[in-house]
């Protein structure tokens, strides 16, 4: 019989966070809710508290704390307010998984501190290992700490690697859809919209994750996800476009055999897989039909167009700080185009000169990290002005 998993959601007002809670009601008898956090939507955290009855909740946005003790004051529950809550948290919940499903560099300081106490963790959050992949993995190690991701080529990979040895991997090749920009020219890219860059052909994600899409940003950081989760050299790593979305991402071994993990793109699937891994558990997830996919179609990305996957690869080879300094100043440029203070190609020449302009550090300590991101944040805003 599976053992109750005890799970502490932290983003738990977003997509991912509102997948998360739904596999949690449908497998009531196998997942208790200890902790819920939310970034600034108080009324979707107070329901969702209601709901499940976690023992902790935190909204970070400190100015909504007093609406939401109160709204919860009659319930046997915790209320904190502030980022450093979550990070708080993370010492006293009796939660033995951490689902980390909060946008960006935010995801960081609570991932460490899950981690210090040996907190499983169901990794959402790719920023956290973009950022500061070589010290997640060395704490990792020290504290034996297991990361299951969630994002779903890494599930992909991660499950095609079941069973078999690391050291026979020849190459990964992570797929991307290309998103809904796929084909298309600078000049073509130059006047896109907001409303286009949201339309993702398969997903349904978050703001950012979907804009990041649509730059191939995503698929850059996952390739320096990809690098830390699975310890390959960076040459190692392929991307191929595939705009169906239904191979996740395959591993090819050193005897030339591939794998590929398919599936209809859910992100309930790869949650599911973390919160239960190693075991599987039965799902009424919609089937896929092979007879509905007559063709499965392969290509190139286009780096030059979209810079910034080309720009990823380049932060990933030079190490040290540097791909922090490309995830803040992503973070700050997709927020500008979001507020429509930059354009769509904007995004990627604030992300190249950050990279050119912030201070190098080769070997970074997990202040220089923090120093890094508030630095760069500093040098994109003025950039745009
Ligand atoms: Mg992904």
């Amino acid at each position: 019989m599976t053992i109750k998993k005890k799970i502490a959601i932290l983003g738990s007002t977003g997509s991912i966070g509102t997948q998360a809670l739904e596999i949690a009601r449908t497998q009531k008898d196998k997942i208790e809710v200890e902790v819920l956090t939310a970034n600034t939507n108080a009324e979707l955290l107070i329901a969702q508290a209601k709901e499940f009855n976690p023992n902790h909740v935190v909204i970070a946005d400190t100015s909504k704390y007093l609406q939401v003790k109160e709204a919860l004051a009659s319930e046997d529950i915790k209320v904190f307010a502030g980022n450093n809550s979550i990070a708080e948290i993370m010492e006293i919940t009796s939660a033995d998984t951490v689902l980390t499903a909060m946008v960006g560099y935010s995801g960081l300081l609570p991932t460490i501190k899950a981690i210090e106490n040996k907190k499983r963790i169901a990794l959402a959050n790719k920023e956290t290992l973009v950022v500061a992949g070589e010290l997640i993995t060395k704490l990792c190690s020290t504290h034996q700490v297991n990361i299951i991701p969630v994002d779903s080529e890494h599930s992909a990979i991660f499950q095609c690697l079941v069973g078999e040895d690391l050291n026979t991997i020849e190459k990964i090749i992570l797929t991307a859809s290309g998103g809904p920009f796929r084909g298309k020219k600078l000049d073509e890219l130059a006047n896109v919209t907001k409303a286009q860059a949201l339309k993702h052909p398969n997903w349904s994600m978050g703001a950012k994750i979907t804009i990041d899409s649509a730059t191939l940003m995503n698929k850059g950081l996952e390739v320096i996800e990809a690098k830390w989760l699975f310890g390959v050299k960076d040459t190692q790593i392929e991307v191929v476009i595939h705009p169906q979305s239904i191979i996740h991402s395959m591993v090819e071994f050193t005897d030339g055999s591939i794998k590929a993990q398919m599936g209809l793109p859910d992100m309930k699937l790869p949650i599911h897989y973390a919160f239960f891994y190693p075991e599987r558990i039965k799902t009424d997830f919609t089937r896929m039909n092979f007879k509905n996919y007559s063709t499965l179609t392969f290509e190139e990305p286009d780096m030059q167009t979209f810079r910034n996957l080309k720009l990823a690869y380049e932060a990933m080879n030079k190490g040290g700080n540097m791909a922090c300094i490309l995830n803040a100043a992503n973070e700050i440029a997709v927020d500008a185009f979001l507020k429509d203070k930059i354009n769509f190609l904007g995004i990627m020449k604030l992300n190249e000169k950050c990279m050119q302009k912030v201070s190098f550090i080769a070997k970074p300590t997990l202040e220089d990290y923090i120093e890094t991101d508030i630095e760069t944040r500093k040098i994109a805003k003025d950039l745009i002005g």
